[in-house]
């Protein structure tokens, strides 16, 4: 059915008589219901599972944030309101979207380095926690908080002094546009001080996509010990520490899931400690992808058939302007397929090589390069799994003037 059956991205996902079932409905009745493909479909029933999983082996006293970044398809984070304990927005649109869900403003954090004061104005009216990323952001806060006659809510996002090795996208350690060097961290603290301005604690996020756990515990670690040592500086009890995050999920076929039991250790250790040197800090992880990244399908249909020079082309109505991160061009350094099947004939033998390619007039707009696949015919169903995160979010819709596809919760 697909390159190989035991690709860890298809752990779980079940189908019958042939057909791939997403929340129990078989993959060719829920592109009727939807009316249209190409779509992505976001499975309950799996999300429920993640989080129960995070739940299970993560320390109860943690709090779960869900990065919206990731998806912010307004049902999905709707359902993830009832059942995290809080959101992280990186603009006043995703903070809308937050608020919309029902999220308190108590439990919204507010990351990104280039928040413009429109939206610090509208953070701060919300009275959401806005984390901090520069001296010159924290001066305009302080400007735009007198001018309201509103209380900040404050955290500095810190780009420390260390990294996250072996992450699909690092976001701190060296020169970053993320966050305030944590040597900078201490002038910056009493420049707070001198304005009157409460800092609540502190923001840590290393990086993205990440597979080992040892590397992600030891960051952990070293994030507390960072954490601590400028907790001494503030003016009052740290009362909040986002960790980060960072965890990654399974691509490729030689990729080994996380070893979520591993983190949870370490991190129970990591809380214990900041219990008892800072009582009052809640400590939070955040995390996007792994929640939903596994969750989510984007099912587009073969509308040709052809070969070229001997090699067999799929090209389908769907392509990179919906999902770019298959194409390989999100970041990837190296383009390799994402996990994809035929999901009309699951359990069919692979019988030929065939790139799955997309309808743009681009060859980047490439999902599959010569993948292993049943036959295909025109009319069938071409399911990328592992695209609940990045997919439709981080692609660039306008390119060629395609529609947009259809999104659901299933
Ligand atoms: C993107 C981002 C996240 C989410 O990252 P994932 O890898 O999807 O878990 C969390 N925090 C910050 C600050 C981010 O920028």
């Amino acid at each position: 059915m697909t390159e190989r059956d035991d690709h860890p991205a298809l752990k779980g996902w079940q189908s019958r008589e042939g057909e791939l079932l997403v929340g129990n409905v078989p993959i060719t009745s829920l592109a009727r219901r939807v009316g249209r493909t190409p779509f992505f479909a976001y499975d309950r029933a799996r999300l429920k599972t993640r989080i129960a999983e995070l739940r299970a082996e993560l320390p109860e006293r943690l709090t779960l944030h869900y990065a919206i970044k990731a998806n912010p398809m307004a049902a999905l984070v709707c359902f993830l309101a009832e059942r995290v304990d809080g959101f992280d927005v990186a603009s006043a649109g995703e903070l809308t979207k937050a608020l919309d869900a029902g999220m308190a403003p108590s439990k919204i954090g507010f990351a990104g380095p280039g928040k413009t004061d429109q939206e610090l104005t509208q953070a701060l009216a919300a009275g959401v926690l806005v984390e901090v990323e520069s001296g010159g952001e924290l001066a305009r806060l302080s400007g735009l908080a007198a001018d309201i006659g509103a209380t900040p809510r404050i955290a500095l996002r810190i780009n420390p002094d260390f990294q996250l090795k072996g992450s699909g996208m690092r976001m701190g350690g060296g020169a970053q546009q993320f966050g305030i060097d944590a040597e900078d961290a201490p002038q910056i603290i009493a420049d707070g001080r001198a304005r009157g301005l409460e800092i609540q604690g502190f923001h840590i996020f290393a990086g993205s996509q990440n597979l080992n756990a040892e590397t992600i515990a030891e960051v952990q670690t070293k994030t507390l010990d960072l954490a601590l040592r400028l907790a001494d500086l503030l003016a009052s009890p740290m009362r909040y520490l986002n960790l980060g995050g960072g965890f990654g999920i399974p691509y490729f076929p030689k990729d080994r899931p996380l070893d979520l039991a591993r983190v949870g250790e370490s991190l129970a250790t990591v809380v214990d400690t900041l219990a008892e040197a800072q009582p009052q800090a809640r400590p939070v992880l955040e995390l996007g992808r792994y929640i939903v990244g596994e969750a989510g399908l984007y099912v587009t249909r073969v509308i040709d058939r052809k070969v070229s020079r001997g090699e067999v082309f799929l090209v389908t109505d769907g392509g990179l302007h919906h999902h770019l991160a298959a194409s390989g061009n999100f970041g990837q350094v190296i383009r390799r397929n994402f996990p994809l099947v035929i999901a009309n004939r699951m359990g069919a033998a692979p019988q030929e090589r065939a790139s799955v390619v997309g309808c743009l007039c681009t060859p980047l707009d490439l999902l599959a390069d010569k993948a292993s696949l049943p036959r295909a015919e025109v009319g069938d169903l071409v399911a990328i799994f592992q695209s609940g995160a990045y997919g439709l979010t981080a692609s660039p819709t306008a390119f060629l003037g395609h529609p947009d596809p259809a999104e659901v919760l299933v």
